[in-house]
């Protein structure tokens, strides 16, 4: 057998050549997005969430209390529903929003 030359160590080897497109031609899915929700009557301002939100989306308010600060940022990991001490917080799809004609 002979040794691979420049030419054929590179051959088959890119996304072309299995049959796949490349990130620019292939449309992109919308992001999905979610609502959070803290349930301040059960929370009792440990400070888990926001302390170890991924996406920094929950800070503190000035007295102390978690604040949905970023929305739009949030992954939907659940981190912080399944770590909440007090199930005080949660996380769901946001639904679409239905946009009437005004005829
Ligand atoms: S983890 Fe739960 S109890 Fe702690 S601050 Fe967040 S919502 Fe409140
Ligand atoms: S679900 Fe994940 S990204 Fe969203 S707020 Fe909770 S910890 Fe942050």
């Amino acid at each position: 057998m002979s040794e691979p030359t420049e030419q054929n160590k590179n051959e088959g080897t890119g996304p072309e050549d299995a049959g796949e497109s490349s990130d620019e031609e292939r449309p992109r899915k919308p992001r999905k997005r979610f609502e959070i929700d803290i349930f301040r009557a059960w929370c009792k301002s440990c400070g888990i969430c926001a302390a170890f939100c991924p996406a920094h989306c929950i800070a503190f308010d000035e007295e102390g209390a978690p604040v949905v600060t970023d929305e739009d940022a949030c992954m939907g990991c659940g981190w912080c529903e399944i770590h909440c001490p007090d199930f005080a917080i949660s996380v769901r799809p946001r639904k679409p929003k239905i946009v009437q004609d005004e005829d």
